[in-house]
């Protein structure tokens, strides 16, 4: 299992389609969700490990454990997909818990988030 910034390193050339040279890159990559461009800078060590990677985004572990660094595992976000992602498991552990399905839910779309009331 590779360090976690390895993995980001991994990640990133995959969705750059390149391999970062040792020393400091800066790049631009985008949310794996919604392509929003997402700038990073990255250092490699002259033993070719990444010790440092800075994204103005945010990487998810899709299995939601964070000891998983397989480059598999992880996606890049940028921070408002990430905060959906994991409000998505908040919807989806309360309509199991329902037992209903996403098709159950009415159409909300125009609907507004209100604190104190409905
Ligand atoms: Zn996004
Ligand atoms: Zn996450």
């Amino acid at each position: 299992m590779p360090s976690l910034c390895n993995a980001k390193r991994e990640c990133l050339e995959k969705q750059l389609g390149l391999k970062f040279e040792k020393g400091v890159t800066k790049f631009v990559a985008k949310c794996e969700f919604c392509g929003k461009k997402i700038e990073g800078t990255i250092r490699i060590s002259k033993y070719n490990n990444a010790w440092q990677v800075n994204v103005n985004g945010q990487f998810h572990h899709l299995d939601g454990n964070h000891d998983n660094n397989d480059p598999e595992n992880l996606v890049l976000l940028c921070y408002t997909c990430h905060k959906r992602f994991h409000q998505w498991g908040v919807i989806q552990r309360w309509l199991k818990k329902c037992g209903k399905t996403v098709d159950d839910l009415p159409d909300c779309s125009s609907l507004k988030v209100y604190f104190n009331g409905y």
